[in-house]
């Protein structure tokens, strides 16, 4: 297998410019530490065969033991001994059953004794995304009033409402919107992931929801998977410190005195585990390892995350040496709560328990049994809990066993405070909507952006004066679409009517708010031939195994916006290429035909980051440096930890 040693003896010699000492490698890395580890299995093209033996058992031994931070507190485990003691089967299963906000109504919560309600990508409060932000906040109301609705001898346990608040609060339109993971990989600056966190934190509490579904920690290994933008890096050492601090910004901690207050949300490390492993990059495949490189390369930032605390954990999609996850007894309980000592829950993915042999949507006792706690069972949840109650009924499923993820869950609600804090609308941060998009958080995400910028080649093009007259061309100049890519405002980010971009600055806005001398035109049109031309280009938005691909090559030749720059090259005009992607992508073509070429991933709302990089003053100074570093080996071109900054000599 490739390793990170042999690809380093490309990396050019760094200097020192601005004081900045600027490392292909992140900080802390040396290059033992990563040469045990193999990358892009793709780049090598080997595929592994199932092995034969049984992955249901293994030596937990591998797997370190975590100490929690947070503690068994007397008190709340005597209020869950009271509350379990007074509830009836029913009514812990409910807590065990997770709806979809567009199939339940706050009566059947309350009737069916609902432990929590998740907006899966693109499910909103209202029929379209544009509906009043108060809406948000009204919903919450509504089904936590029917979870405290004790009439007919229901009892009152606050229902949680989960969203997958993954670049920022990513389904309310006006949000913050940040990088994707890649691009805070690239940035590789965990203060600033923390602050990230912090701002989204209080952007979901401003709607009254309770419980993000972040930070994804997969490490992605084959970057044809179609949410390697979601994982922070190929190296799991860069995904362990960056998704640990992710959790701290959105939980808060013990130690400092926020931990679950109002202004901060449940965090959830996903998906466990060996997502980003998978064979060929598949989205829900196998993951074909021996146990230790499972730890090592993608439990270890479970490990991290627990040792902030993090409340709750997805189980995965994938399978592990052909056994799913969500099935997966060994390594849900016996490795996470057992020898990791995880004492939050574990909450399935997206009707992922089907896919266990001999379960269905509507029913699956094996995924309990193998301890997942709380079913995301979206649509068809009526049946599966009509189901389930019948289940232990029959002993298919314990009593203990129903117990422990009921004192799981209700062990949760009560850390975060949900049994005390009253309704959504009494939070402190409740009705503060002018905290949704607020320019503070804002100026983080620019800075996110700015530090997120790989520049790949640089022929003495960057920075630009600022009184040169550019232009900016391409598809993605102008495109709120193309660089906030997937999970945004819908689940796959494609089709979004302008009006679901609220907030947004295009990559276009913020040059033009540099200089007067700049102008768009997408396809490379223009009066006055401009010194230099900007074409921005790059992937459609996309999630999860819709963004799955066979190769990486994206067909540059085919390309209208490559045709583009090769129109605008003959002209004798000076073209900087701005790649928008959620990944790698096979565009040497590209490089070598731009003068200069930067990657910039899917930088979310603040496109103005990007000209406060490749603009300089009036004398063509850099006001900022590049400082992002490929989190992903760029095919066979570019090594892991690449990336250039104004001073370095281009290589191309
Ligand atoms: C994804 C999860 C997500 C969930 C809820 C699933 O399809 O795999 O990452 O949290 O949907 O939207
Ligand atoms: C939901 C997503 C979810 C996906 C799973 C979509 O309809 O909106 O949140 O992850 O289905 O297949």
């Amino acid at each position: 297998m490739l390793v990170v040693r042999v690809m380093r003896s490309f990396i050019i010699s760094n200097s020192v410019v601005w004081g900045l000492v600027l490392g292909a490698c992140a900080p802390g890395q040396s290059l033992t530490d990563l040469a045990e580890v193999p990358i892009n299995s793709n780049a090598v093209g080997a595929e592994v065969i199932a092995s034969s033996f049984s992955s249901q058992s293994g030596d937990v031994k591998i797997w370190p033991q975590v100490k929690n931070p947070i503690g068994k507190d007397l008190v709340i485990e005597k209020k869950i001994d009271k509350l379990i003691a007074k509830m009836n089967i029913a009514q812990k299963v409910g807590q065990l059953v997770m709806p979809q906000i567009a199939s339940i109504s706050p009566d059947d919560v309350a009737r069916y004794h609902i432990g929590s309600v998740l907006s899966g990508g693109g499910a909103w409060p209202t029929a379209n995304a544009n509906g009043p932000l108060g809406a948000w906040m009204n919903l919450a109301g509504k089904f936590y009033g029917a979870s405290m609705d004790t009439q007919e001898g229901r009892l009152a346990i606050p229902v949680m409402w989960g969203i997958d608040a993954v670049h920022g609060h990513n389904n309310v339109v006006g949000a913050t919107l940040f990088p994707h993971n890649i691009g805070l990989g690239a940035g590789n600056n965990p203060a600033l992931v923390r602050d990230i966190a912090t701002a989204t934190a209080r952007e979901v509490a401003v709607t009254g929801i309770d419980w993000t579904f972040a930070p994804t920690i997969a490490v992605a290994r084959d970057s044809r998977w179609g949410r390697t933008y979601e994982s922070y890096s190929e190296d799991p050492k860069i995904v362990k410190s960056l998704g640990k601090e992710m959790v701290l910004g959105l939980q808060g901690h013990p130690a400092w005195g926020d931990f679950l207050a109002q202004d901060k949300v449940i965090a959830t490390a996903k998906h466990f585990v060996g997502d980003g492993g998978t064979q060929a990059g598949d989205d829900q495949g196998d993951t074909i390892l021996s146990e230790e490189d499972l730890y090592k390369i993608h439990g270890q930032g479970y490990v991290q995350a627990l040792g902030v605390g993090v409340q709750t954990v997805m189980a995965s999609f994938n399978s592990w040496n052909g056994d799913k996850l969500h099935g997966h007894k060994y390594l849900l309980t016996d490795v996470l709560k057992n020898r990791l000592g995880f004492d939050g829950l574990v909450v399935g993915d997206w009707n992922g328990h089907e896919q266990i042999p001999g379960c269905r949507i509507d029913s699956c006792p094996e995924a309990i049994n193998a301890g997942v706690d709380i079913i995301m069972v979206p649509e068809r949840w009526r049946d599966f809990y009509k189901n389930t109650i019948k289940q232990v009924k029959t002993g298919e499923i314990s009593q203990a066993r129903l117990d422990d993820a009921v004192r799981r869950i209700l062990r949760v609600k009560f850390r975060a405070g949900m049994f005390e804090d009253g309704k959504p609308s009494v939070h402190i941060l409740a009705g503060r909507g002018r905290l949704v998009g607020h320019a503070d958080h804002r100026r983080i995400a620019r800075q996110a952006v700015r530090e997120s910028l790989v520049l790949l080649k640089n022929q003495s093009v960057l920075p630009l004066q600022s009184n040169a007259k550019i232009m900016l061309a391409g598809s993605g100049a102008h495109s709120p679409t193309l660089q906030t890519g997937g999970w945004t405002v819908s689940w796959q980010g494609r089709d979004n009517p302008p009006s679901y971009y609220k907030g947004v600055t295009t990559i276009f806005d913020g040059f033009k708010a540099q200089s007067q001398n700049v102008f768009f035109s997408e396809k490379g049109t223009y009066d006055e031939k401009p010194d230099i031309a900007i074409v921005v280009f790059g992937e459609q938005p996309y999630a999860e195994f819709e963004g799955d691909l066979a190769d990486l090559d994206f067909d540059v030749q085919n390309n209208a916006d490559y045709k583009l720059m090769q129109l605008l090259k003959a002209q004798g005009i000076k073209v900087v290429g701005v790649f928008l992607t959620g990944r790698p992508r096979g565009v040497d073509a590209a490089i070598e035909l731009a003068d200069a070429f930067v990657v910039a991933w899917l930088p979310g709302s603040e496109g103005a980051g990007i000209a406060d990089v490749l603009v300089g003053d009036a004398q063509g100074r850099p006001r900022y440096n590049f400082k992002g570093k490929l989190p992903f080996t760029w095919q066979n071109t570019y090594p892991f930890g690449y990336g250039l900054g104004y001073g370095d000599k281009s290589l191309n």
